[in-house]
């Protein structure tokens, strides 16, 4: 009879803290919400003990006690080893069994977890408590000696390797040797006699590459594995890891010792690692791998390549089946998907590991989708559970079809994450570092992948395995870093010292520095750079319902930058609702405008002179009245052309605002580049082939020369120097509102003033607009609608934004240029030089030009509250790069605007990330009564322009 166990946690313990959580026998110490503590592993199995699932007994040593750890200099805290040898009694009781026991031997697994899952980061050890006499117990007991061999050598291999830092290559060498003696092909095929020869084989190569014997006693085994877990958490694929995830370092690993079940004791064993639903596409069934007659970490290595776990129904289907009720009752449970790791003994289930599974963007969005629809989790919780970066993930690249079908296919393997990727083949982790400092894109190459390659995979475009299956390192760290990857390409043989890799199928090869592109969504590579196309957001079912709930949440609009009809409606198409900001001198570069705009820019200077010569009452020169008519001339060919631009954008966002920004930009813009120009004239000046246009072009450009263009005559300054651009575009855009609403179109037109520092700018740049959109409607004959507001971007317009709020309907915070005012940085300049290393160095918390800076918003909000105080009704927006970035959505929730522009690609980000935001601030404070009111005020406002 077995003695009953104390309860667990009334336990008392020697150390000064308590550093030991144990579980077994369906009660547990410690549960799922203790992960900082017990690491995801510890809490996970402790909560699945709870739950009544069979899970071997063991204890969690802390997180804690891993820091305490580390901060005592490398020391294990003092006596700690004290109860964890009590500890190990109460598993003795709970096992039947007893540790070191030469007739009944407990055997434990130590394997580390820490708070979040760092896959195949860290390291774990199995069979622990092995050794010549412990043996024949084990052998004894299970009747196999084979088994018993084989579970030995294992045991030393790992721990050779982990603990006791012998190069595991040694160990792949000597059972390659034995396999080799054998004729086996696989390493199952070894039996007993071999396997015995093989652990004296591994034996010696402890001796011979530490100077000692391999430890005998398993509790110095225990012990030392357990300092190896801690050790292993600063070690360099753990700290590489850590950087990329930005985990912190002091979170600290636990170490999870567990009574080992064993996989490996013949054709009614085995060991799997399996998803709840696919990671890869999010399709509700159990999705992975396992292998008869294995160990642990068989399948997760790929040393043999697993088959898919719906195998396991026929040959062993009430496993199965109760498999396929456990998942579904974690699911529910942790109400997410889990990824399981489990062992068969003997037909008996037992479950060693669930945590949330990592999964690809468009598995997360199905599964976030179906599980509402299922009702685990409400509507509310599916927007958050999808980050922003898996959307603009989603609407990634694809190779374009006809391409694809057109190129030499190196070779086919497993689709194990999704997404296309071009770059050259790398053959080692170290050279796809190398090669991508020398700027170049990579896909690395392997034969399989592990923890160590993890520096080289983060930088490469994508990865090509030869082994491993769905759940091999590669294809885990893959889908969870976002690269595609092709994995258990059987085809490819890949002579990593050679730096070649082949298909025996297609007989195709590759060498160091081809260009490789790799298909992670259908498995394959082809040779050669196939060009990509982007995703199509419209065949996204799941995606367009996760979005359209996202809609139902968010307070802010989203709106989009659009110069262009295409623009426009790809952004339509991505659910804007409508443009916040045309650039329109966007349209002057386009086509073969250009020359018409260097007409007016060359003519201008003599064009104005001649009209204040004929307002002076003076007779203007010929020359002068000669540029004054290139100038309306050319002029008028913009405004024909500015015209049907607007059409085009008011007819493709029918219904919805279209935000028209006036000229913004320094002229010399459109001229050609100073130096250039000059090289040009000095170089025909001696050749004696100057001519008079390149010469006048030359002094044009050095009479718009400034030294601080961004700050010098553009925006505002520019209208009111040269009224004539600002006419102009307002009869082009008044005109196409015209035309378009004639049409029966519902043109929504809304003019903005760029880079209003003073109002008396504003108010200037107004009276010109307004008098010339009253002839406007005189010439037409009916009147027409359009608001007029401005860009707040100059900091002096943010802080009398009470003032400009007088002569404006709407703000567009410009914030590209408010943050190149406000820290004084050239945007043109900064990011090329000192900007990012200020960043990465830590001298600014983030690069201020993507995420909306706090001092920025500050302004910003002074600008809100001043302008709403002056005119309730103001709309608010913002237009700067910051409008897709979905930090800085939630500030511009937070500061109460009421829509953001951003690109068109990242509409879709920006629902999902407004959405996301106001959930946060209705988490947070409740919107005050005035606030509300407020929204009320606007909105009825907006609805009558
Ligand atoms: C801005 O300054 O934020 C803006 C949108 O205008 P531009 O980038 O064209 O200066
Ligand atoms: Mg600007």
């Amino acid at each position: 009879m077995r003695e009953p166990s104390p309860p667990l946690a009334s336990r008392a313990h020697r150390a000064p803290k308590r550093y030991l959580y144990a579980w077994g026998d369906g009660h547990a110490d410690g549960d799922g919400s203790m992960r900082d503590l017990l690491g995801g592993k510890g809490a996970g199995l402790a909560e699945m003990t709870k739950a009544g699932l069979c899970v071997p007994p063991g204890f969690t040593i802390t997180t804690e006690a891993c820091n305490d750890y580390f901060a005592n200099g490398e020391r294990l805290p003092v006596g700690l080893l004290d109860d964890v040898t009590a500890a190990i009694g109460a598993l003795e009781r709970k096992s039947d069994k007893r540790f070191g026991s030469p007739e009944n031997p407990l055997l434990v697994s130590v394997r580390s977890g820490a708070k979040l899952s760092m896959p195949g980061m860290m390291d774990t050890v199995l069979n622990l408590g092995l050794n010549d006499a412990t043996l024949q117990g084990l052998v004894a007991l299970t009747n196999d000696e084979r088994f018993g061999w084989d579970a030995y050598r294992r045991f030393i291999q790992m721990f050779g390797r982990i603990v006791l830092g012998v190069p595991g290559e040694r160990f792949d060498e000597a059972l390659e040797a034995a396999k080799h003696r054998a004729g086996a092909r696989q390493d199952v095929e070894l039996d007993a006699a071999a396997l015995r020869s093989l652990v004296a084989d591994y034996r010696a190569i402890v001796r011979a590459e530490t100077g000692r014997e391999f430890p005998s006693d398993p509790v110095v085994q225990l012990e030392l594995a357990i300092v190896a877990v801690f050790k292993s958490w600063f070690g360099q694929r753990a700290c590489d890891y850590r950087k990329f995830h930005k985990i912190p370092d002091d979170l600290g690993t636990a170490v999870n010792v567990v009574a080992m079940v064993f996989g490996n004791r013949g054709d009614d064993s085995g060991t799997g690692v399996a998803f709840t639903r696919c990671p890869n596409t999010g399709g509700n069934a159990l999705y992975g791998e396992y292998l008869t007659n294995a160990q642990g970490e068989d399948v997760v290595a790929g040393i043999r390549t697993a088959p898919k776990i719906a195998e396991l129904e026929s040959a062993m289907p009430e496993v199965y089946a109760e498999l396929v009720r456990i998942a579904g009752r974690l699911e529910r449970h942790y109400r997410d998907v889990q990824d399981i790791e489990f062992t068969i003994e003997r037909g008996r289930l037992y479950m060693l590991q669930t945590r949330a599974a990592k999964r690809t963007a468009a598995a997360a969005v199905r599964i976030a989708v179906d599980l509402a629809n299922e009702g685990i989790i409400t509507r509310e919780e599916a927007v958050q559970r999808v980050t922003p970066a898996q959307i603009e993930q989603l609407l990634r690249d694809q190779f374009d079809e006809k391409a694809r079908a057109a190129a030499p296919r190196l070779a086919k393997g497993l689709n194990a994450s999704p997404g296309a990727a071009v770059g050259r083949a790398v053959f080692t982790a170290d050279d796809a570092v190398e090669w991508t400092e020398r700027g170049e894109r990579v896909v690395l190459v392997r034969v399989e992948t592990s923890p160590d390659d993890f520096h080289g995979m983060a930088v490469a475009e994508a990865i090509f395995t030869a082994r491993g299956g769905a759940t091999s390192h590669a294809a885990v760290v893959a889908r969870q870093i976002g690269k595609p990857c092709v994995a258990g390409c059987a085809e490819l043989v890949v002579d990593a010292s050679a730096k070649r890799a082949r298909s025996i199928e297609t007989g195709l090869e590759i060498g160091e520095g081809d260009w490789l592109s790799v298909d992670g969504s259908s498995g394959e590579a082809f040779v050669g750079e196939v060009p990509t196309v982007s995703a199509r957001f419209e065949d996204q079912p799941a995606l367009h319902t996760l979005l359209s709930w996202a809609d139902e949440m968010r307070r802010l609009e989203i709106w989009t930058n659009a110069d262009k009809p295409e623009e426009a409606t790809q952004a339509r198409i991505y659910g804007a609702q409508g443009i916040g900001l045309c650039r329109t001198e966007h349209m002057f570069r386009e086509g073969d405008r250009l020359p018409i705009v260097r007409r007016t820019i060359l003519a201008a200077p003599l064009a104005m002179r001649a009209r204040a010569a004929r307002a002076a009452g003076q007779a203007p020169t010929r020359e002068e009245s000669i540029a004054c008519w290139t100038f309306n001339a050319a002029l008028a060919e913009l405004e024909k052309l500015q015209q049907s631009d607007f059409e085009g954008l008011f007819d493709a966002m029918d219904g919805l605002p279209v935000v028209i920004r006036l000229l913004d930009p320094p002229l010399h813009e459109f001229l050609p580049n100073l130096e250039e120009q000059l090289t040009k004239v000095v170089r025909a000046e001696a050749l004696d082939e100057a001519n008079d246009a390149d010469t006048k072009l030359l002094a044009a450009i050095r009479s718009l020369h400034e030294q601080n263009p961004m700050l010098g005559l553009r925006g505002c300054r520019l209208g009111l120097m040269v009224p004539d651009f600002v006419k102009m575009q307002t009869r082009a855009v008044l005109n196409a509102a015209i035309a378009v609403r004639r049409a029966g179109g519902r043109p929504i037109a809304k003019i903005m003033i760029p880079l209003v520092g003073h109002v008396n700018e504003l108010d200037r740049t107004r009276a010109l607009l307004e008098a010339e959109a009253r002839d406007v409607e005189r010439r037409a004959g009916m009147s027409v609608e359009y608001s007029f507001g401005t860009m707040i971007e100059v900091p002096r317009g943010a802080l009398t934004a009470d003032e400009i709020a007088r002569s404006a309907d709407f703000f567009s915070f410009g914030t590209n240029d408010l943050t190149q005012m406000t820290f004084g940085y050239c945007r043109d300049a900064a990011e090329r030089g000192f900007l990012l290393k200020y960043v990465e160095e830590k001298v600014l918390p983030a690069n201020p030009f993507q995420t909306l800076d706090d001092a920025v918003v500050d302004l910003m909000r002074v600008a809100v509250s001043k302008g709403r105080a002056t005119k309730p009704s103001l709309q608010l927006g913002i237009c700067g790069e910051h409008g897709g970035d979905p930090e800085s959505i939630g500030k511009c929730e937070q500061l109460g605007l009421d829509y953001v522009s951003c690109s068109p690609f990242r509409v879709p980000v920006a629902r999902l990330a407004a959405a996301q935001a106001a959930l946060a601030n209705r988490a947070g404070a409740p919107p005050t009564r005035l606030l509300r009111s407020l929204r009320i005020i606007r909105a009825a406002a907006q609805r009558s322009p």
